[in-house]
């Protein structure tokens, strides 16, 4: 049984997403609407995600770009092909922008618009070579991290979350050249996935903030995917931001009461780091499971999420209303955090 929101704190809840911006900081957006494509669907964006987008006042979703394992062989075409269809999906939408720049924030808070902003989960697809990070900041990629759960030739990832194992190794000196080449390019850095050795040699050397967009904490779920009290502070202390991630697996589930552990993530790293370093990255995949389940001609029926759609983000927003957290806390965590960052990060 979830937590049971009383009407009062949802009303609340609802008017703050209303007059507030919400952010998403990561949605594998990019790979579900490839996924769609192939099994013959268009307009994805308008038919799954902006309805929801729309009745909870969500300003900015930041769509990772993920090549699964199996595609890796062709990992590069694979990249190309999912920041196309993201491109061509949203194309024809007057309500949607790419962003790419600071200024285009400023644009989602004016006027009544929806921001993309696309990143690379992992950069396996570069094969080392840093000119193609130039070239996926052309295409409008404005951030990456250096590696999924897998190693690949810039760093070692922490394990699936599934195996909970501590891996060894950190970033390559490519790894390294790749957060230079990175901030040179104004693009941010993302450390999910990262492993514990890799986060140490990103604080040494990163120069700009950088940032979890779907981490939780590891003290309060035991997953390698989430940081540690000492990693929250780093993170924190050099003015980046921790997604919450709201799938089972990261998150953790008290016999399927998502929700409950979600707030248990949002209110300790809080505790630990203050509201302004800590954002929502929900990493929702249960819509993209069921693409890819259908795409194989099977039916993926499993609920892996915290909430069913971005349609139900408030419940998220009224349960930390409701368990004592203040108004103000809730917009950073909200939206707040994560637009001050992406506004000077870009
Ligand atoms: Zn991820």
């Amino acid at each position: 049984m979830d937590i049971k929101i009383k009407e009062e704190y949802l009303k609340q809840a609802v008017k703050l997403h209303r007059e507030n911006p919400v952010v998403d900081a990561h949605l594998d957006l990019a790979g579900e609407i490839l996924l769609r494509n192939r099994a013959g669907e268009r307009d994805v964006v308008k038919k799954y995600y902006l309805p929801h987008f729309k009745r909870v006042g969500l300003k900015l979703v930041v769509s990772s770009v993920y090549v699964e394992t199996g595609n890796l062989d062709k990992g590069w075409e694979n990249a190309l092909s999912q920041i196309k269809a993201l491109k061509e999906d949203v194309k024809a939408l007057d309500e949607v922008i790419l962003v790419e720049k600071g200024s285009d924030i400023d644009r989602l808070l004016k006027e009544d618009i929806i921001g993309i902003l696309i990143y690379m989960e992992g950069l396996d697809c570069i094969e080392g070579d840093m000119d193609r990070l130039n070239v996926l900041y052309d295409l409008g990629v404005r951030g990456a991290s250096l590696t999924w759960s897998r190693s690949n030739l810039l760093a070692v990832g922490c394990c699936r979350a599934s195996e909970n194992r501590q891996t060894k190794g950190g970033l390559s000196g490519a790894g390294i050249r790749a957060v230079k080449r990175l901030e040179e390019l104004s693009m941010f850095l993302d450390v999910s996935h990262l492993n514990d050795e890799g986060f140490e040699q990103v604080c040494q050397v990163a120069e700009r903030s950088f940032i979890a967009t779907h981490s939780g904490s590891r003290q309060i779920y035991r997953s390698y995917r989430n940081l540690t009290d000492d990693q929250i502070k780093a993170l924190a202390g050099q003015g980046g931001i921790m997604g919450m991630n709201g799938c089972k697996y990261i998150a953790g589930s008290l016999g399927g009461n998502h929700l409950e552990m979600l707030c248990r993530h949002i209110e300790y790293e809080v505790e630990k780091a203050g509201e302004s370093h800590v954002g929502y990255g929900f990493d929702l995949c249960d819509s993209y499971n069921r693409a890819s389940a259908a795409l194989q001609g099977k039916r993926y029926t499993d609920r892996d999420d915290c909430i069913p759609d971005h349609g139900q983000m408030p419940l998220v927003s009224a349960a930390l209303l409701q368990r004592g957290m203040g108004a103000e806390q809730v917009k950073d965590i909200m939206g707040g955090s994560f637009i001050r960052y992406f506004r000077q990060i870009l």
